[in-house]
Formats: C-alpha cells, structure tokens, sequence
C-alpha cells in the first residue's frame, strides 16, 4: 500500500540519547535498547471515517519515538497497518449504501494526507490487511495444525485462537478474568459465542457469510481474517520475531496487543514479542473520549479546511504528556497557535540564547519517556529570552530551527 511522501528532517550535531519508554507489560519507565535497525509496529487505523485527533495524537507519539531514535543514530524500520477489511468497515459502508472498497480508499487517502501535513515520518512498510491474506491464511492454517487454534462445528467455518496455549497471557495488560471479559465483549470480541473453549478466545478466521466479501482460505475455506492475526503476521513478516516497540492507543492494551502478542509468541517460541508496549492516551471532548460510535469526533483534515495551520495542532497535541488521556478543546488550540506565532517570531530574531544548550535540554526531556510538555517549556524559556534580546549567538535560532524541525516535527 502507498505510504505519504516524507517531510525534511534537518540534521542535528551529534548527542542524541537513549530514549527510554514506559511499558505496559513492566508498568514501568525503561530504556529502549534497539538493535540495528531499531523495529516498531503500530497499529494503523480501520479507514471507515476520517483520522480524528485521538488518531493525529497517536501518529504523533509514535513519530517522536521515530525521530528520537534516529537522533541517537538508529536506523529505523516502521510498519503501520491499514485494517482494510473489518466489520466496523461493512457496517458504515452499508448504512451509507456505499461499496467499501470505495469507502476504504478514500479514509485512507485522507489519512495519508493528514500525515503529510502533520509532518509524520511515513513508516517503511504501510500494509494493508487485504494485500497481507495469503500470509494470514498460511499462518492460520499452521495455528490448526500445530493444534493452538480450533474450528468451530457449527458449519460457519469460523477459526479460534486457543488462548490456554499461551503460557503468559495476560502479562502485557495484567487484567483481571473478569475484566477482560468486559473488555473484549466492548471491543470487537465475542466472549458469548458458544463453542469456544474459552469465552476470551479470539476469532482468526471468519468463514465466509451471504453478503460479505472473501478471499480464498485454501484448505481454511473462504473468508476473511480477524484483526488480531493480522497484526500479527504482518510484524512477523516484515520485522522479525521480536520488535523493539509494540504502539497503539490506550484501547489497544486490551484485547488487541495481548492477543497479537499470545499469536506472534506462540508461533515464534520467543517471549517477550515487544521490548516495550507503548500506548497513547485518549482524546475527549466534551468529557466523552471521541469515538466514532458517540459521534463526537473532531476530525485533522476538518480544522486544517478551516485554517487551522497543522503544526499549530501538532502544538496542542505535543502540550500534554502523551500518555495522558485528555480533553481537546478551543483553548488548547488557541494556545497551540499562540505558542507556534511566539516560536516563529523568536526564531526570526537576528539571535537568542545557546542554540546548543536548547537542544541538549530538548533531548533530555524527550529522552525521559517523551516528555513533550518539559521540551515545550524549554523552548518557551528559550522563545520568550530571544524575544526580548537577552541572547548573543547569532547560530542559535537556526539550530533551533533545525531541533524544533528534527525532533519535535515542527517545521515550515
Ligand atoms: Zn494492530
């Protein structure tokens, strides 16, 4: 699938650190520790209604990772998915008696707009579910002969994870039974459903229904693949069997990351799959986290028709630790536009403080978990210093330029 073309990213002088992260698996704060090329997977979006800001967030918190490790000299490999086909996608095409292919084309294509615009670095493989069903099918046809996964007798040719089969589930999102019971009856899965030999095993492959779209399934029969196979086998195939970073939103801990992780762990025998499950908080409004199922969403590509310049929201979404779920509202952009006027003002000064000694501090706060709101108030100090003439290195607002650009993704 076509990526988004990428944005400049200027060089920086030598100095980039470790980045350390938090884990959801160790509830804890730990260095990374890629090898050579540093590997991450994130889950990409369902395209069945345009990226809102709970989406440009999560892009954004993973493109922070992205550049933080290039600064420290890592070769990156990026895969994103694009759940292209799903029941949320089937749902919203036929209540809007619309083909959804035609449908699914187009969310995508905007996404890839909106990321263009926010200066998201593309990843090096964006994937599509559809295009990755004969490595899905494969894979799930050796789940069944190495007796982990199970067919249901019910004539529907449904295929089933058999969660018993991975010895440490539930370490990446350490849930209660109960709970994740809960959780995937709200999030896509089917813990009612009778015949399963356990109500959290999670669907591989859907046998085919009157009115659905299939794909060949060889000896699976026609169908079409759940959602967690298909993050899982397209990391396997494109990374490897171990990767560095594991990202998604919040909602993703439970069931999709344990899930993935309980596939890709069983298949490959290598435990942990993800050095670090990294997760972005979620963006409400209204005091309603925004989903497409409230109806609440405010959409990038719907403020960037309005005006709004795409790094003055970078700004707002950067204003915030990443790990916080938050409210959007007029005065977190007011205040995002504000900063960006401020910075460009300062940075068109003939000079201003140490340029070098910004950029050090900037890379120390993102170092520490991407500590966006600590980097912003670094450069504010710096912004407001250079405004009012206190700095003497002419070098400074063109390094600084290049820091904002390099590491935050502000350019332009
Ligand atoms: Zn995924």
């Amino acid at each position: 699938m076509k990526s988004w073309p990428p944005p400049e990213v200027p060089p920086l002088p030598p100095g980039g650190r470790t980045l350390a992260l938090f884990d959801s698996a160790r509830d804890g704060v730990h260095p990374t520790a890629p090898e050579d090329p540093a590997r991450m997977y994130v889950c990409g979006i369902t395209p069945y209604d345009a990226a809102h800001l709970g989406h440009a967030a999560t892009m954004i918190t993973f493109d922070l990772i992205n550049r933080l490790w290039r600064d420290a000299g890592h070769r990156v490999d990026y895969v994103q998915n694009v759940t292209d086909i799903d029941d949320p996608l089937l749902e919203r095409a036929a209540r809007d008696h619309e083909d959804w292919v035609v449908l699914a084309m187009r969310e995508t294509a905007l996404f890839r707009e909106d990321m263009a615009a926010l200066r998201i670095l593309p990843p090096t493989h964006y994937v599509g579910a559809v295009e990755s069903i004969p490595a899905i099918v494969a894979t799930v046809a050796r789940l069944l002969g190495d007796g982990v996964a199970y067919r249901l007798d019910d004539g529907t040719g449904d295929v089933y994870f058999d969660v018993s089969a991975a010895p440490r589930f539930g370490y990446e999102s350490h849930l209660t039974r109960t709970r994740m019971v809960e959780l995937s009856a709200e999030r896509g899965g089917d813990p009612d459903r009778a015949g399963k030999r356990d109500p959290l095993d999670p669907l591989l492959w859907r046998g085919v229904r009157d009115g659905e779209p299939s794909w060949p399934g060889a000896d699976l029969g026609p169908g079409r693949p759940g959602w967690h196979i298909e993050c899982a086998v397209i990391a396997l195939e494109l990374l490897g069997d171990r990767i560095d970073v594991q990202g998604g939103g919040n909602d993703l801990v439970f069931p999709h990351h344990e899930m993935s992780a309980a596939h890709a762990e069983v298949l490959t025998g290598h435990w942990p799959f993800a050095g670090h499950y990294v997760h972005a908080g979620m963006i409400g409004l209204a005091g309603e986290k925004m989903s497409k199922s409230k109806g609440n969403l405010v959409f990038a590509s719907r403020l960037r028709a309005d005006g709004v310049d795409p790094m003055a929201l970078r700004l707002a979404l950067l204003a915030d630790h990443y790990r916080t779920d938050r409210q959007w509202t007029d005065d977190l952009l007011k205040a995002g536009q504000e900063r960006l006027a401020r910075w460009r003002a300062a940075l068109g000064a003939p000079a201003g403080p140490d340029g070098a000694a910004l950029l050090a501090a900037v890379r120390e706060r993102l170092a520490d978990d991407l500590d966006s709101p600590g980097a912003l108030r670094s450069v504010d100090a710096w912004a407001e210093a250079a405004l009012s003439g206190e700095g003497t290195d002419p070098g400074a607002p063109a390094l600084v330029a290049d820091t904002l650009d390099a590491l935050l993704g502000i350019g332009g």
